[in-house]
């Protein structure tokens, strides 16, 4: 069997071979925070710890645990809470890390440079192990959709994972670039076409979200600011379709709540945190709409066809 390799799909569980530190602000808490990631065993799932919070527990990133989706998405379990989760998942999916520990001795993970690549370069400075447990994958068998007002965001069956993403503004900054754009991820790779894109917004929005005390370690070091007229960091966007790239360097994250990473297609159409967050509890709830899957069957079948084709999923 000839496999082309891919980042994000892998046959076995894998985490970091040693820990590995960094160190940021909170973007919207405008805190300094130390995060601390750290290998964990095979089937631990990726687990946030405070370390300011002694005895106060794990919690994991999984959607049944998303507790706030304003402008972010944060999860909590009693007293543990860890906010701004999304763009740090978003890279463990692009890397295929299925068990991880992350230590916060805050309550936000760094915002970085509001982008995944950074937390892929620190990942790849200490490495990725494989694990002997096989990885899962959750296939989708049945079209899941959920709504908001006119957003929209479903799942639907696909041999591998594909992802379509719109958002509407007329402004005429986004006027100038792609509001739409689709990713396969069999023939794209996360680290140079999608972990770069950096959050957005307005900076008239700014204020608005200051007011509710949200954004207060925002600025053009870890977002791409626009005014009337055009973007304002200097070296302007990082790919063409920027803007629409971090909408799904979002809904992977989002999505990655799910515990497993998902064999299938996302069309999501303005969907935010709230919605990619109610599609996943969706999917949770909707048990007949999806299996576990593992390609450990692609490398000792048993007389029986594998489950899944080699080829769709670029293994
Ligand atoms: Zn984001």
């Amino acid at each position: 069997m000839r496999c082309r390799t891919r980042e994000n799909v892998m046959l076995r569980q894998r985490t970091i071979r040693k820990a590995v530190h960094a160190i940021g602000i909170g973007v919207h808490s405008g805190r300094k925070v130390r995060m601390s990631l750290r290998p964990a065993s095979e089937n631990t799932g990726i687990v946030f710890s405070r370390s300011d919070l002694p005895g106060a527990g794990y919690v994991s990133a999984k959607a049944e645990n998303v507790c706030d989706t304003t402008l972010a998405t944060t999860i909590g379990a009693g007293r543990t809470r860890a906010a701004t989760v999304e763009h740090l998942l978003s890279a463990l999916w692009g890397l295929g890390i299925d068990n991880l520990i992350v230590e916060l001795n805050s309550e936000e993970v760094p915002i970085m440079d509001g982008s995944a690549a950074p937390f892929i370069y620190l990942i790849q400075t200490v490495g990725i192990v494989e694990q002997a447990a096989p990885r899962q994958f959750i296939r989708i068998k049945r079209e899941i959709k959920v709504a908001q007002g006119d957003a929209t965001a479903l799942l639907k069956p696909y041999g591998g994972f594909r992802a379509n993403y719109t958002f509407v503004a007329d402004h005429a900054v986004y006027n100038r670039y792609p509001k739409t754009a689709t990713l396969d991820f069999s023939d794209v790779s996360y680290s140079e076409e999608v972990s770069r894109a950096r959050s957005f917004g307005l900076a008239s929005e700014l204020e608005q979200a200051q007011a509710i005390d949200r954004c207060k370690g925002s600025s053009l070091d870890n977002a791409v600011g626009i005014d009337d007229h055009d973007v304002l960091n200097e070296g302007g966007l990082r790919y063409r379709d920027e803007f629409v790239k971090h909408k799904l360097l979002d809904v992977i994250g989002d999505l990655y709540l799910l515990g497993r990473p998902v064999l299938g297609e996302f069309v999501g159409y303005m969907s935010g945190h709230a919605l990619n967050n109610e599609l996943a509890r969706t999917v949770i709830d909707s048990e007949d709409a999806w299996e576990l899957v593992s390609f450990a069957d692609t490398r000792r079948p048993r007389g029986r066809e594998p489950i899944l084709q080699p080829a769709a999923v670029a293994v």
